[in-house]
């Protein structure tokens, strides 16, 4: 399958050319004409005349359509222009009307597309032009023209400044219409570039949220047992690698049953909120205190040897039992129990450490409530 390449764009200024070489060219001719008339030339001259001030504007037109550039073309073009002009005023011994036109349209021509550049390169082709349309006729020199051709000359060129000048003003024009609604366009960008950062930035945060609730208690703000998992085998890992103790105690409130059932649902979630708060309040940096199950609580506690998470917990016993909690006037009577386990005294992995305070906290239930139960020692420790 053959893939044709895409048409190069035509450059404005090739069609522009066009237009302008159409209308102004006939004109050139007619006074022209009117100045040979008087020296009644041969019929080759006519014939050039025609070809040049006729065809030629249609030529190049073409000749730039078909270029691989076409505004390289069309830069081609003006320079042939200047040439052609240049020998044409020189052919003709130099009328000054004409040759002024000449000149100053290829001149002005080359300068709004080239600047500067573009008019020395116009003059000097005009002047090599001029040196070959001279060499061609014997370098005749007749300045004087007939009223008429200097009257129809100096109307043309005026007409063609004017043109030259109208389309400088729309080009400028559209221009700065191109600016303002691109200055629109960028405004408006900015307003969605902001609101689609506020809306990022929502997006962030709700996202923390998400990610806050899914590993947190709703009604006490602790971890959940989700979190514990993954965080349990991180610290298990890590206490072995520094050969550093991991104490997990397990706290069940006594009777709670019984609040519930006595104070109302609301009042028992009181006392979970409390014993939450206290725990938090009273736990170290590193350690992680959970909600376990209904009205159980699980603490971490990375480093922690028997004897510190004995007192430990018998503290957090201590002050569950002095939380003054007030529901219709009666003042709640609060206790727990916790079983306490650690590694590598009373497991070897992860999962037996959590069911040796388990076990532990058991043994406290059964033995009357309101105390803190110390695991019985693994057998396969070491
Ligand atoms: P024990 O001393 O043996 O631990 O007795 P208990 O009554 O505390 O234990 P049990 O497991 O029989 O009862 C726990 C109760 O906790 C049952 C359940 O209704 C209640 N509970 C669980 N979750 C919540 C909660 O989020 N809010 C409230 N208010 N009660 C809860
Ligand atoms: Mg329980
Ligand atoms: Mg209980």
């Amino acid at each position: 399958m053959s893939v044709t390449a895409p048409a190069p764009r035509l450059h404005w200024i090739v069609t522009t050319h066009w237009v302008v070489r159409s209308l102004a060219y006939p004109c050139v001719l007619i006074f022209l004409a009117i100045h040979l008339w008087e020296h009644d030339p041969p019929l080759l001259a006519w014939l050039l005349l025609a070809v040049q001030f006729l065809l030629y504007p249609h030529l190049v037109y073409l000749r730039a359509r078909r270029a691989g550039d076409p505004r390289q073309a069309e830069i081609q073009n003006l320079w042939l222009d200047s040439f052609l002009f240049g020998a044409w005023a020189a052919w003709l011994g130099f009328p000054a009307f004409i040759s002024l036109t000449l000149f100053i349209g290829s001149t002005v021509n080359s300068a709004i597309f080239r600047g500067v550049d573009g008019i020395l390169w116009a003059i000097g082709l005009f002047a090599a032009g001029a040196l070959l349309g001279g060499t061609l006729a014997g370098w005749p020199l007749q300045p004087q023209e007939e009223n008429w051709v200097m009257l129809l000359s100096a109307l043309g060129l005026s007409i063609y400044l004017m043109g030259i000048g109208v389309l400088a003003h729309q080009r400028t024009l559209a221009l700065r219409q191109t600016r303002e609604s691109l200055k629109v366009r960028e405004s408006e960008l900015q307003a969605l570039n902001s609101a689609l950062s506020e809306r990022l930035h929502d997006i962030e945060r709700l996202q923390v949220e998400l990610r806050e609730q899914a590993i947190r208690d709703p009604l006490t703000g602790l971890f959940n047992r989700r979190y514990l998992q993954s965080t349990l085998q991180r610290e298990w890992a890590r206490c072995q690698r520094e050969r550093a103790p991991l104490c997990v105690a397990l706290l069940d409130i006594d009777h709670f049953k019984q609040i519930n059932e006595r104070y109302g649902h609301g009042a028992g979630d009181q006392v979970l909120v409390r014993l939450a708060q206290l725990l938090s309040d009273s736990i170290r940096r590193e350690d992680l205190a959970c909600r376990y199950g209904g009205e159980e609580f699980l603490l971490l506690l990375p480093g922690m040897g028997v004897d510190e998470a004995y007192e430990r917990a018998q503290g957090w016993r201590q002050a569950f039992a002095a939380l003054e909690i007030w529901v219709n006037g009666s003042r709640l009577n609060l206790s727990l129990s916790v079983g306490v386990a650690v590694a590598p005294m009373h497991a070897s992995e992860p999962e037996m450490l959590i069911h040796q305070a388990d076990l532990a906290l058991y043994a406290a239930k059964a033995q009357g409530r309101n105390r803190v139960v110390l695991a019985e020692p693994c057998q396969a420790s070491p």
